[in-house]
């Protein structure tokens, strides 16, 4: 089987690559196990060293990087820019703490010396989306190689090339042969690899189904999952909200990576008092971004990474207008000549339950305003949904934020003020059909490393 990169600019075919076989797959995972063997012994100090040297060179191959995005996914310039440098940080950040964050922890009990180590566990599979098709990788790459496990790489199909490159990239840092390797399949092989018995644990971001899917084989085989899955993250506006401000991070927040990001804002919860207020100030900013080729480097907003996402979107707008939402802003797909991705910002108001955006994730430039009574019905509509993400909440109220944060908004993590964002120092990760376990921090090296208790 052949995979192919498609340019969501115009449907143009970018590269043909062919599939692994299935002797060439056994013989990656079979390479991997070798490398581990040897990799697991190295010093934190040789790995750190490695990282260091990832970071550096993503730094340097920052233009070529970046052109393949914009190429085979439709990322802005600016915006694979700043995705590259992120990369780096975590590298970095990983290179000087991982030490830290997995040395033995000493534990008083009637033993003579009794203490928890952190091991690694071997060759782990990574599954990966093309939304963010190096910071999604590299996110897990920094904490598992510096925890002694190797990795294999299942990239989304449409970003073979990204995929590629970070292989290259990460053997020219001098990691040896056989501890990072990207596989060429699809996704329907996927469950041969996690069949493997040298293959221990699988990660996997992209959406609940997928989710669902690598769970329950790795489940019937007792291997560890972390899943990162779809949200539908809620952005609550009190009545006291500096509404300008809400709205410009609401804005920022719904268009990142043109709304193909998990923690995009999706539903934006208004109470009615301000409602109309916060809807002028948003559309006003969801109106200004400059939506074209991402080679160019004044745009803003790209296309969106596949035409049949795109369409499944606007399918997705249309269902909630049939359903009595209003559409305020786009809801088009733009005339652009040729078999393009893209999608012009949107915002439905009147959103209620049982419709599409009050149920549905919608993975792309849509924005879902959703009407509420006061501050307890905005956080139970926050709350009513399947997803556990992300949230934020604003509130010219710093404590009352807080609080709202800490114990009532349902989510991996709650933002006062703020844009939910990923960072390499805290953990990153949902509850509810958004997943579970972690990535990030120092909880997120510890989810692929054997808990082992020493006694003696
Ligand atoms: P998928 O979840 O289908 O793809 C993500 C990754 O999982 C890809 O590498 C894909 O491979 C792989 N995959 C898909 N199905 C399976 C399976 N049954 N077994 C093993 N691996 C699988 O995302 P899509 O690209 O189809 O996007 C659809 C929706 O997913 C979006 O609209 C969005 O809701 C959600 N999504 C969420 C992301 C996130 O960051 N949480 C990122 C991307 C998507 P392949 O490409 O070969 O199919």
């Amino acid at each position: 089987m052949a995979m192919q990169s498609i340019n969501p600019v115009n449907g143009k075919i970018i590269r043909t690559y062919k599939e692994d076989t299935q002797k060439a797959l056994v013989q990656k995972i079979e390479s991997a196990e070798k490398a581990w063997q040897r990799w697991r012994t190295t010093s934190y100090e040789k790995r750190a060293q490695h990282l260091l040297k990832a970071a550096s060179l993503l730094r340097q191959q920052e233009n070529e990087l970046v052109k393949l995005m914009a190429l085979e996914m439709g990322k802005p310039l600016k915006d694979g820019a700043a995705e590259i440098e992120k990369c780096a940080l975590a590298c970095e950040y990983y290179a000087k703490n991982g030490a830290a964050f997995l040395k033995d922890e000493v534990i008083k009990t009637d033993a003579r010396k009794s203490f928890v180590t952190f091991q690694p566990i071997g060759v782990v599979l990574a599954v990966m989306p093309w939304n963010f098709p190096y910071w999604q990788c590299f996110r897990f790459i920094a904490p598992a190689l510096m925890a002694g496990n190797v990795g294999l790489l299942k990239h989304a199909s449409n970003v073979p090339g990204c995929a590629l490159s970070i292989e290259q990239l990460l053997l020219k840092a001098g990691f040896p042969k056989g501890v990072f390797q990207t596989l060429l399949i699809g996704s329907k092989t996927v469950n041969k690899v996690i069949a493997h018995p040298l293959v221990k644990a699988v990660t996997l971001t992209g959406s609940t189904e997928a989710g669902m899917r690598v769970a329950e084989q790795a489940g019937a085989l007792i291997k560890k999952t972390v899943l990162e899955l779809g949200g539908s993250d809620p952005y609550v506006i009190l009545e006291d909200a500096d509404l300008e401000q809400a709205a410009t991070v609401c804005a920022e927040s719904r268009l990142i990576n043109n709304g193909q990001s998990c923690i995009a804002a999706k539903r934006f919860i208004v109470v009615k008092k301000v409602e109309k207020e916060f809807v002028r100030l948003f559309k006003e900013k969801m109106s200004h971004k400059k939506l074209g080729d991402p080679l160019d480097a004044q745009t803003e907003l790209g296309p969106m990474s596949r035409a049949d996402l795109r369409d499944q979107l606007h399918r997705q707008v249309l269902e909630n207008i049939k359903a009595g939402a209003t559409c305020i802003l786009g809801g088009a797909i733009p005339g652009f000549k040729g078999a393009h991705a893209f999608y012009t910002p949107t915002i439905l108001t009147g959103i209620k339950k049982g419709m599409t955006g009050y149920e549905e994730e919608l993975f792309g430039p849509v924005a879902c305003v959703i009407t509420a009574r006061n501050e307890a019905h905005a956080i139970a509509i926050a709350n009513d949904t399947v997803f556990g993400l992300g949230a934020a909440v604003f509130t010219k109220d710093i404590a009352k934020g807080e609080r709202i944060a800490r114990e009532a908004l349902q989510a991996g993590s709650c933002f006062v003020n703020g844009l939910v964002k990923s960072d390499p120092r805290v953990p990153f990760g949902g509850i509810k059909q958004s997943g579970y376990g972690r990535e990030l921090g120092s909880f997120g090296i510890k989810e692929f490393v054997n808990i082992k208790t020493v006694w003696r």
